[in-house]
Order: structure tokens, then C-alpha cells, then sequence
């Protein structure tokens, strides 16, 4: 009998689901999270935003199914970008924009400008927006699936950014000298590579590895996430280097 409940309890507590909860960032501070693809929550203290969140179950990191947001934002209208629907418990959605303008949506200011998905003025593959958030005084600028260096007028419309989260893998988007390109017109102090060939998305040419390659102020993360703030970002422009699983 003795074993029988011991063996229960066992039973019991392994099926019970794992508490995927994680607490908010401290005060003050930014936590983002790379999902997978150009899937990105960003939370602070008080508010999350989850951007381009991908419908393509390969592409997903297991536990991102169930992530819950105040504020969505897609950057057009690609699968692997705009399953805005799977995000639980959204206030606001901002949808494939790819005009310039700026909104405050679910309380977070937002700003888009209109950009294009190739090199060819969206002939091929559509038009594509930049989005900058701006929580806790970081201005959080996530490239989408940008196909092209910018225009002087697109940087100026994007603006000054802090974070910037950009698409490396090629294929679909600029190649690695574009996007280098890109870091060097936004002039971001920390650019994090994403939309990258992984385990999840062999369908990208490059690695985040292949961007960081010979680059200067390299930080390897051995996880999915990092936290930043205002104060303590680096003095010079910086790669961090995520992990999306
Ligand atoms: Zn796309
Ligand atoms: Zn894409």
C-alpha cells in the first residue's frame, strides 16, 4: 500500500504542468526574449509586447505557445510573423503597417515606418514595417523582415534606437553585409541578430554566429533572453548574441 501512494504522489507531481511563469524585469529595466524567427516578447515591470509572433509550428521554441501580452505588433503579413491570434490576453494589436506614422497602443508608444520585404521596392516579397517602442526609456527597434539598407529618409523616420533586433539570416532578408549595414544607419548601442538559420529555422542561410563573426563588443548568451536598462547600456555598440531555444 505504502508504495502504491508514493508511487501516486510521484504520479501526481510529475503531471503536474511545469510553472513556465517567469517574474517581470526589475524597475526600470527591459527583459527580451527571442522565441524564435523574429518572434520577440519584451516585457518591463508593468507591460509586455510580443512582436511578430510566427503560426509555424517548427519554428517555435515549445514554451512560446503560451506567451501572454498586453500589446502585439506584426511587421506584415507573413505567416511566420503575424499570428497575432496566438498571443493570449492582448489589450492591442498593430498589424502590418508599412506606412510611417506613431501610436500609443495598450499605454506603450509606438512608431512604424514603411520599408520594403527585398530590394526591388516590394515587387518581390511585399512591403515590410520598422517598429520602435520605446518602454523605460529604451527605444526597442524590431527590423521585421527587412530586405533592404535603408533610405537617409528612413532613418530619420525610425529615429534615434537603443536595442536594435535584426533580421541576419538572409534568403528572405538582407544578407550579412546589408544588416551590417543597417547596424551601422541606426547606430543602435546593442543590436541583437534574430530571423537567423537555427536548429528551428534551417530555411535562413546565416547564423546569428555568421554576423558575429570578426565583429568588435561580442556577448554571447547562453539563453533565450537578456535584461537591459538605460544606465547600464555599453558605451560602445555592442552585439548580443541570443540563443532562440
Ligand atoms: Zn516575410
Ligand atoms: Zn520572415
Amino acid at each position: 500500500m505504502k508504495s502504491t501512494a508514493i508511487l501516486a504522489l510521484l504520479l501526481l507531481s510529475c503531471g503536474k504542468p511545469q510553472e513556465a511563469k517567469t517574474e517581470p524585469p526589475p524597475a526600470g529595466s527591459v527583459r527580451v526574449t527571442w522565441l524564435g524567427r523574429a518572434y520577440f516578447l519584451i516585457e518591463t515591470s508593468s507591460v509586455k509586447v510580443a512582436i511578430d509572433p510566427c503560426a509555424k509550428g517548427d519554428f517555435w521554441k515549445a514554451d512560446a505557445r503560451e506567451v501572454r501580452a498586453d500589446l502585439v505588433l506584426a511587421t506584415h503579413g507573413h505567416d511566420d510573423h503575424d499570428a497575432v491570434d496566438l498571443v493570449k490576453g492582448t489589450k492591442a494589436a498593430i498589424r502590418a503597417k508599412c506606412v510611417t506614422g506613431e501610436e500609443t497602443a495598450a499605454g506603450v508608444k509606438v512608431r512604424y515606418v514603411g520599408v520594403d520585404h527585398d530590394a526591388s521596392g516590394g515587387k518581390e516579397r511585399g512591403k515590410n514595417t520598422i517598429y520602435v517602442v520605446e518602454l523605460e526609456g529604451l527605444r526597442i527597434c524590431h527590423a521585421g523582415d527587412l530586405g533592404h539598407i535603408l533610405t537617409d529618409e528612413q532613418i530619420k523616420a525610425v529615429g534615434p534606437v537603443d536595442i536594435l533586433l535584426l533580421p541576419v539570416g538572409g534568403r528572405w532578408t538582407v544578407e550579412l553585409a546589408e544588416a551590417r549595414k543597417v547596424a551601422e544607419q541606426l547606430a543602435p548601442r546593442v543590436v541583437v541578430p534574430m530571423h537567423a538559420k537555427t536548429d528551428l529555422t534551417p530555411d535562413l542561410a546565416h547564423t546569428v554566429d555568421a554576423f558575429a563573426k570578426d565583429q568588435p563588443n561580442v556577448r554571447r548568451v547562453e539563453a533565450n533572453s537578456a535584461v537591459f536598462s538605460k544606465a547600464a547600456l555599453p558605451a560602445s555598440r555592442e552585439i548580443v548574441v541570443l540563443r532562440d531555444q
